[in-house]
């Protein structure tokens, strides 16, 4: 039996009258890289930002690493690494002085070269944040959720946008994030990168989870109602044809 560090229980989200999240329940295992999947609008933002703190939840219980979500708030905030939106990086400094700024507001000793080096950028040290490419500023933002040494960290779709080279990189750094132990939360569009990524997803439509299992076992269970596939696959698609013809290797560099 895994153990859950994070419990959601009945979580409701109401913005007015409209009922955004409406009752759902879910535990995240520690160590796991959990996804949440859905179309637009689905209530996965919501959802995590109330985990996160930044967000009040209107009913249900929420515990995190053994901490109730509404007695200790503070004590969830120093086990999190939360991605923030890029925007909100200060134009005029350059990426160590950036992770400089965030150690000292979580009040810790970083080393900004070794934690650039974990992301690929140790090069950009001296450049600014406006001046990285998608796939840069993303890997920039995952490297300030882990200034803290967070147990978990959150990541809202974190490869929006991004080439299939730097989606893979990113892949590349989840994995590696998680096998040093810290628990992984993320959502994505891509279905092929949850396929690939995550040990387990929830499915969310309109502020409800509609499934909740390992990949694997969603596709079983959907071949085991009959359902097939309108034509035979090919054995590989266009993805594969750019990248077999541009590379694995980054090219945002
Ligand atoms: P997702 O991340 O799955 O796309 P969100 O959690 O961002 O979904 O949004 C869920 C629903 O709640 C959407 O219909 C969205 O318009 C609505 N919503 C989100 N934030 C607010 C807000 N601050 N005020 C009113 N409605 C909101
Ligand atoms: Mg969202």
């Amino acid at each position: 039996m895994q153990k859950a560090i994070i419990s959601v229980k009945n979580l409701v989200k109401k913005y007015g009258d409209f009922e955004a999240v409406k009752g759902i329940s879910f535990d995240v295992f520690e160590g796991e890289i959990f996804g949440l999947l859905g179309p637009n609008g689905a209530g996965k933002s919501t959802t995590l930002e109330i985990i996160e703190t930044l967000r009040t939840k209107t009913a249900g219980e929420v515990f995190v690493d053994g901490f109730n979500l509404d007695e200790s708030p503070n004590d969830i905030k120093k086990i999190i690494g939360v991605q923030l939106q890029t925007s909100g990086y200060y134009p005029a400094l350059n990426l160590t002085e950036l992770i400089h700024l965030f150690a000292g507001l979580y009040n810790r000793n970083v080393n900004a070269l070794e934690l650039l080096d974990k992301v690929n950028l140790r090069d950009k040290a001296k450049n600014k944040f406006k001046e990285l490419s998608g796939g840069q500023k993303q890997r920039f933002s995952i490297a300030t959720t882990l200034i803290n040494e967070p147990k978990i960290i959150f990541l809202d779709e974190p490869t929006t946008g991004l080439d299939p080279q730097a989606r893979r990189n990113l892949w590349e750094l989840v994995r590696d994030i998680r096998s040093k132990g810290t628990t992984v939360i993320i959502t994505t569009h891509y279905m092929d990168e949850a396929e690939i990524l995550c040990d387990r997803v929830a499915i969310v439509d309109s502020g409800t989870i509609i499934a909740l299992n390992t990949p694997d076992h969603l596709v079983d269970e959907l071949v085991d109602s009959g359902f097939e596939r309108p034509k035979e696959v090919k054995k590989a698609n266009l993805e594969d044809v750019f990248i077999h013809l541009t590379g694995k290797a980054l090219r945002d560099e």
